[in-house]
């Protein structure tokens, strides 16, 4: 106990947390701080000693579990060749090996790989890359991004300036942010035809902007931290089509639904379509290390080559830090090698069954399901300061945001330990 209050004590008073209070703050933190001293599987160990059942995968990434054998054995035999390089010049065998193997496993006209260190970065460097390649191809007044409103893509300058302008959470920086093009989201939902409005809509968007737009980015089929809504994979063929008439490059920002959590390796394979640059991040690395990739077509790459400078303009201190390849290299191995479709089918059957109890509750607007991922949104925000450790008191790990509360297990959960994350939800709730 005396080990849990001082390590809260000494977080308040150095540490900023996401989106929470900053230290030294007098005012009251919106939501408690737990400290966690270990995890293992699908359980993280308080410093109290409590365990509670991860839902959240670490936002998305953990989709292993904690502390697995297997990606603690690829870093440690990775530790001992070499645990950071620089990339300028240089070279190494995990790089090589992921990027191999993840221009195999992405759509097949994405043909280079490009690490960074975050999801945010990620998408700074696709957009960059879509802004140089129309600068090669002398076209320099396409720089501006159409995005969909509700669509979520990091924190970082040019990341936020095509998240949702009112609901991105970044609205207050308005003035400094590039001004982008928004289109509402499409209406229709995942499992339905396109509606042809939001067709219109898009074509309308593109007829009046192309000749200033590079890019359009999405989120394919889920938009994520925006407000976890699943939407027709329809949409996403019409989009390319519509993108190759206009002349605007297509950029899928899968960095959340990536490696299997919608069902497919990709959310893009829902309509068998391909981006002409994807962003991937979270589980990349099986939750291990941060790491992530923009892939792009050979197109992109050629232009960029044939232009002026005629290399591209990024190269992160810590690009394909070798312990992050080591652990992503792992990371995919354990997944491919696994069932890992019949796990995801498993575990949305039971969110279907276990969440289905929540329905009857009048509070709760709607309850939806895809692949490993259960959302309960309700009809109101919920109070984040007592959800949160109601939660804990259930023993479950859930971080609740806005209306919603959603889970997002590893896929290594077991049928009872999902019953208790659901039944935990049911029961706050009521
Ligand atoms: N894109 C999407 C779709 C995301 O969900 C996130 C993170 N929630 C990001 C980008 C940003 O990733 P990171 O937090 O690693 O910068």
């Amino acid at each position: 106990m005396h080990q849990y209050s001082s390590l809260l004590q000494l977080d308040q008073q150095y540490i900023w947390h996401p989106y929470a209070v900053p230290p030294h703050s007098n005012a009251p933190s919106d939501s408690p701080i737990f400290p966690v001293i270990s995890a293992k599987g699908v359980r993280l160990k308080l410093a109290d000693g409590r365990e509670l059942i991860d839902g959240m995968s670490s936002w998305w990434s953990a989709i292993h579990g904690y502390n697995h054998p297997q990606l603690n054995r690829a870093l440690t035999d990775q530790l001992k060749n070499m645990s950071h390089v620089m990339f300028g010049g240089l070279t190494h065998p995990p790089a090589v090996q992921l990027a191999q193997t993840l221009v195999d496993i992405t759509p097949n006209s994405l043909q280079s790989v490009f690490f960074s260190d975050s999801g945010s970065v990620a998408v700074e460097v696709a957009m960059k890359m879509a802004i140089q390649y129309w600068h090669d191809k002398q076209q320099t007044n396409k720089q501006t991004f159409l995005s969909l409103r509700g669509g979520y893509h990091g924190d970082t300058f040019g990341a936020m300036s095509v998240c949702d302008p009112i609901t991105g959470m970044h609205s207050l920086f308005n003035q400094s942010l590039s001004k982008q093009i928004f289109i509402d989201s499409p209406t229709s939902n995942f499992s339905e035809q396109c509606n042809t409005l939001d067709i219109e809509n898009l074509r309308s968007a593109l007829t009046k902007h192309h000749t200033q737009l590079a890019a359009f980015i999405l989120e394919p089929v889920v938009q994520g931290a925006g407000g976890m809504y699943f939407y027709s994979a329809d949409f996403l063929n019409k989009t390319r089509e519509l993108c190759d008439e206009f002349n605007v490059l297509l950029i899928f920002d899968e960095i959340a639904t990536g490696f299997g959590r919608t069902g497919k390796l990709f959310a893009c394979e829902h309509a068998n379509i391909e981006p002409d640059i994807m962003c991937i991040g979270k589980a990349l690395t099986g939750g291990y290390l941060t790491l992530a990739a923009t892939l792009t077509n050979n197109k992109i790459a050629e232009t960029i080559s044939n232009g002026n400078p005629g290399v591209f303009m990024h190269g992160p201190t810590f690009m394909a830090n070798p312990l992050a390849c080591a652990a992503a290299n792992a990371s995919i191995d354990i997944l491919l090698n696994s069932n890992w479709q019949s796990r995801i089918s498993q575990i949305e059957s039971w969110l279907i069954e276990f969440l289905a109890p929540c329905t009857a509750l009048a509070k709760i607007k709607n309850v939806r399901i895809l692949g490993a991922i259960g959302v309960v949104e309700c009809h109101n925000a919920v109070e984040m300061k007592t959800i949160q450790s109601a939660l804990v008191e259930q023993g479950v790990w859930l971080r609740p945001f806005g209306k919603l509360v959603y889970l997002m297990p590893p896929y290594i959960i077991s049928k009872q330990d999902t019953e208790q994350l659901c039944k935990a939800i049911f029961s706050v709730l009521k």
